[in-house]
């Protein structure tokens, strides 16, 4: 069996999020410690954002930016990533 491996990263050592247009794939990058004005269109191509989904992003970056300024020594937050499962690569054959 691989081994897995947990990732974890501290909410605070996060620098930005990103936000890719699926439509021409053109990302703006948010660093999460700012309050910021969340974009209701693409830059690139016009594609208009939805309503619902750009209020989540705004409410999960003023969370995010709340969350840098404040300072609680009795927990740490940490995001879990998904495991991540590493193969070994094939080994060549064997030589008699
Ligand atoms: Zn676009």
């Amino acid at each position: 069996m691989p081994p897995e491996h947990l990732m974890m990263i501290d909410l605070k050592a996060l620098g930005s999020i990103r936000l890719e247009c699926n439509k021409c794939h053109a990302a703006f990058s948010f660093r999460v410690a700012e309050k910021v004005e969340i974009p209701l269109q693409c830059f690139a191509c016009k594609e208009r954002f939805t309503g619902e989904a750009v209020m989540a992003m705004k409410n999960l970056l003023d969370a995010f930016a709340a969350w840098a300024q404040a300072h609680d020594p009795t927990f740490t937050l940490r995001f879990e990533m998904s495991p991540m499962m590493h193969a070994a690569p094939p080994r060549p054959p064997s030589k008699p």
